[in-house]
């Protein structure tokens, strides 16, 4: 018997979320509840997070949660509780499975079988963003090596436990040399361990152009968080609708199981939604607890619940289905389905008692980390790349001197071109000359002068060597 926590959230949650229950506890699934209120109320009620302690302790003791969609209100400050729940719970892995269910639901790709194993910490999604000028903002996109080999193994793990053919990995690296540089390294290390596993890697944007066309030379792809996200809810409609697809955010203690649509308001309280999405969820977390025959049987009888033309309104078609049929309705249709399996559409069998082996992440060895240079980030008004070298120049030591000047990424001083457009956020890039190192001091007397001749610094970056390669980009055009 495996305890699970269960949120039944907001809109469509409360009924796709008892027709889910019903359909895996008719099947036999071994699971004790604990339900817990997250979303909306909690939200309103004046707790910005969605959620209070007391469900937390018991998420935290549980370690499986399945979780039904939930309303974030906009504005006023409340925070997603989705990507709170990944990080807090330490979900690294998002993982979509998104085949096609031809020809019961329409698509244009009949033979689509993929799964997107999506990282799910990292990335753009940190949300740490900085106002620093008048018209420049940012936010930082940071990517670590334990969380690439974690997705990244977690990805071939995944395809060698239920024998699939090819992992190809996205990322944007021939711009974003350092930080989707890693991500492609690392899948090229971690591939080399898996040479029964077919591997490619393909720039995401031609790639994600491939996948929406012929998604059927695809089997597992990897990729970063923000590629993914875009990606799966594409790749979930492509297959059919977004109202079908499932996913489970894992970790190394915790996991939670979802639908990947949300929680469709207008549909609330009319027992119409389709609530295959969460019971797709609910099938991966069956596999991730063990009860594999359990999952096997909801699958198949779902499929031949499809086959037979038993459809919700979302999925209905004249002329395909045979049936429009209620969220209650389906449930029963899928119930009567048990140990049944699909005729056209391929029933699915699971090994039995087999697990992903993820070790824990070894800290490498620290490599030898040689400072190099410092990146000044200047916030300046003027428009002229010669006039702010002029200024910044003074500020300059025998030692260390601007080497460089950039804005938003491309190379204006020296030999900047007129054309260029400029904004008031511009990297002064300060370098040892000749012979000469920089260290720390160096850097504090450049912004100490910096300050005295009245020129606003609003960020600085050290530029390393690590291992006698550097850890910085070029300016472009340099
Ligand atoms: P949505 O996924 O709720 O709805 C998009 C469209 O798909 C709507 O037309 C809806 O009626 C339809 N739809 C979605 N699920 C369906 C189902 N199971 N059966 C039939 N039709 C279905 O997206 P939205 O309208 O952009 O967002 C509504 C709310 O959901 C927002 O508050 C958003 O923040 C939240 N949301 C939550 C999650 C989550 O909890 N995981 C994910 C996405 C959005």
């Amino acid at each position: 018997m495996q305890r699970i926590t269960v949120a039944k959230g907001d809109g469509i949650g409360p009924e796709i979320m008892d027709a889910t229950l019903e359909i895996i506890l008719a099947a036999g699934a071994q699971i004790e509840i604990d339900e817990i209120e997250v979303g909306e109320k909690v939200y309103l009620s004046g707790n910005t997070s969605g959620i209070a302690k007391e469900s937390w302790d018991i998420i935290r003791r549980n370690k499986i949660f399945l979780k039904a969609p939930i309303t974030t209100p906009q504005g006023g400050g409340y925070k997603s509780l989705n990507v709170t729940t990944r990080k807090f719970l330490g979900l690294y892995s998002n993982v979509r499975p998104c085949s096609s269910l031809h020809p019961f639901v329409s698509t244009k790709h009949p033979k689509m079988d993929i799964v997107i194993v999506r990282e799910n910490e990292e990335d753009l999604y940190a949300g740490i963003e900085h106002q620093q000028t008048d018209e420049v903002v940012q936010c930082l996109k940071l990517i670590s090596r334990p969380g690439c080999e974690k997705i990244i193994r977690y990805a071939f793990e995944y395809a060698k436990v239920y024998g699939r053919k090819k992992v190809t990995c996205f990322t944007k690296d021939n711009i974003m040399k350092q930080t989707d540089g890693l991500f492609h390294k690392v899948f090229d290390e971690i591939a080399a361990e898996y040479p029964e596993i077919e591997n490619e890697h393909w720039i995401i944007d031609i790639g994600a152009a491939k996948m929406a066309d012929t998604p059927e030379v695809f089997d597992v792809i990897v990729t970063l968080n923000l590629y993914g996200d875009v990606l799966s809810d594409v790749a979930a409609q492509i297959a059919g609708s977004v109202g079908l697809a499932g996913s489970a955010n894992i970790g190394e203690e915790c996991a939670m199981f979802e639908a990947i649509h949300g929680s469709a308001p207008r549909r609330a309280g009319q027992n119409v939604a389709n609530p295959s999405g969460l019971l797709q969820g609910a099938i991966q977390m069956l596999i991730h607890i063990g009860q594999t025959e359990v999952a096997e049987n909801v699958q198949n009888a779902w499929l031949k619940t499809i086959e037979d033309g038993i459809h919700t309104y979302d999925i209905f078609k004249e002329g395909v289905s045979k049936q429009k049929v209620s969220t209650s309705d389906f449930a029963k249709a899928v119930i009567a389905n048990l140990s049944n399996k699909p005729s056209i559409l391929k029933p699915v069998t699971y090994a039995k008692g087999v697990s992903l082996n993820l070790p824990k992440y070894q800290h490498k060895a620290a490599a030898k980390k040689e400072l190099v240079g410092v990146d000044l980030f200047v916030h300046w008004a003027g428009n002229n790349a010669d006039q702010l070298s002029e200024k910044v120049r003074i500020i300059g030591t025998d030692k260390v001197q601007l080497s460089m000047i950039t804005n938003r990424g491309i190379k204006v001083w020296p030999e900047g071109f007129e054309e260029t457009f400029c904004t008031d956020h511009w990297r002064c890039r300060f370098k040892p000359v000749g012979v000469n190192t920089i260290n720390k001091d160096d850097i504090i007397k450049l912004l100490s002068k910096a300050v005295w001749v009245g020129i606003d610094v609003v960020k600085t970056e050290n530029l390393y060597e690590f291992d006698g390669k550097a850890g910085y980009s070029l300016g472009q055009g340099q």
